[in-house]
């Protein structure tokens, strides 16, 4: 079914988006799953096409569009089961920081080399004790005349090895009562000193996006590094987590287009009992069923993307699309991987990389348990 938030414009970049992909993504991405991390040079051309903050402002080096282009790119990524370079997380989850909190000068400084694809841009919240009970972050930032002290851990950190730049979420009021309003989001430079990056951590999937422990001991950031106000992380972080979570879910649906599309493809061709395995009943009701529901979590994220862009606060029914499509790419991605019978966990079958893949999206950007929190919540309930 066309999709009627996308204009000629956004079809005539994903065009060329998808060839880029093609040429200079694609033909990469065994390599950087293996060696856990993309190479730096792919972040550059991706800047230097145009791809990394197309919804960015212009005066910064963006493109000043909608962020339905961004959305293109997140979408053909996915589709190509091209993780690293993890653009979704620098380019719609940090970039945004930057651009609605950010001085003048951060913005000269990270923003313009954020979008060129030289300063490549992590968020840290999770620590090693705190994950959902964001509130609950135990890393200190702690003002000492012109310069803020960070000293803390953090795990899980996507493009926690290639970042140039990471946004901190620390405390710089640690007595605050109650805890969330003493949270500040600090920049920290890749080469501060005191800031060491651990492991790149060994995971399920997504294994050409480096996620990892970052450590803190003493180190000394300018004051001037501190994101909007002292005290108003957790407002802002609130406030950028909306987009955060539709992005998982747009990152969802197109994973459940590849896995549907490769399994229709391969149902044609496996033959057993003498006809191919498209042609059993169990086979075309199983996959009449995952189109549908496909086509369902489409157009409500589409509908959540035409009211996002149109600025409207969506928290509740973004926190629905989050879980709900997660959930089905889970479910998508296991019913297909058992129609390639035993090559679908074969290494060599995308399929079973999808399934694996699939795991971490009911899980990061707040868990699918903590969005039924905010749903619940949303109609008067705990
Ligand atoms: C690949 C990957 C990349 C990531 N990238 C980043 C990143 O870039 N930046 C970043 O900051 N973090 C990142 N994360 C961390 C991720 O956001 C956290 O793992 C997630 O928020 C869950 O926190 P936790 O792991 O501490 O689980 P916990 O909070 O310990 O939760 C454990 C279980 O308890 C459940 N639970 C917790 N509280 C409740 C409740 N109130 N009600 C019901 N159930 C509850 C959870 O749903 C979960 O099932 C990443 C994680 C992974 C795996």
């Amino acid at each position: 079914m066309r999709r009627e938030i996308f204009s000629d414009e956004h079809e005539h970049f994903r065009a060329e988006f998808r060839r880029f992909v093609d040429a200079e993504i694609v033909p990469h991405v065994a390599e950087w799953n293996e060696n856990g991390i993309c190479d730096r040079s792919a972040w550059r051309k991706m800047g230097k096409g145009g791809y990394l903050g197309a919804n960015a402002p212009e005066e910064y080096g963006g493109a000043g569009a909608d962020f339905l282009f961004d959305v293109v790119v997140m979408e053909e990524l996915a589709y190509s089961r091209a993780h690293a370079p993890q653009a979704s997380v620098h380019t719609d989850i940090c970039m945004p920081y930057l651009t609605s909190f950010g001085s003048k000068a951060q913005k000269e400084k990270y923003l313009t080399r954020a979008i060129s694809g030289e300063c490549v841009l992590a968020i840290a919240m999770t620590e090693p004790g705190t994950g959902s009970d964001l509130a609950n972050v135990q890393t200190r930032a702690i003002r000492d005349g012109d310069e803020y002290v960070v000293n803390g851990s953090k795990t899980f950190i996507s493009n926690g090895q290639s970042c140039d730049a990471v946004i901190v979420v620390a405390k710089t009021d640690p007595e605050a009562s109650p805890p969330h309003r003493g949270i500040s989001l600090i920049m920290v430079d890749g080469d501060a000193p005191g800031f060491e990056r651990g492991r790149n951590l060994k995971k399920l999937g997504l294994k050409g996006q480096d996620t990892s422990e970052l450590f803190f001991k003493d180190c000394r950031v300018p004051a001037n590094n501190l994101l909007g106000q002292e005290g108003q992380g957790f407002k802002m972080l609130m406030e950028k987590l909306q987009q955060e979570r539709l992005c998982i879910g747009v990152g969802s649906m197109a994973s459940c287009r590849r896995s549907l599309d490769d399994t229709v493809a391969y149902a044609k061709e496996r033959k057993a009992f003498g006809q191919p395995i498209g042609q059993f009943q169990n086979t075309q009701f199983k996959l009449a069923e995952l189109a549908s529901q496909i086509e369902i979590g489409q157009a409500f994220v589409d509908k959540l993307l035409a009211a996002h862009v149109r600025g409207e606060e969506i928290v509740a029914e973004v926190s629905m699309a989050k879980w709900w499509t997660t959930d089905l790419q889970r479910r998508v991605s296991a019913e297909c991987l058992q129609l390639f019978g035993g090559y679908g966990f074969m290494d060599e079958y995308p399929i079973s990389q999808d399934y694996a893949d699939a795991a971490v999206q009911t899980i990061y950007g707040g868990t699918n348990e903590i969005m039924k929190v905010i749903i619940a919540r949303k109609l008067g309930l705990g």
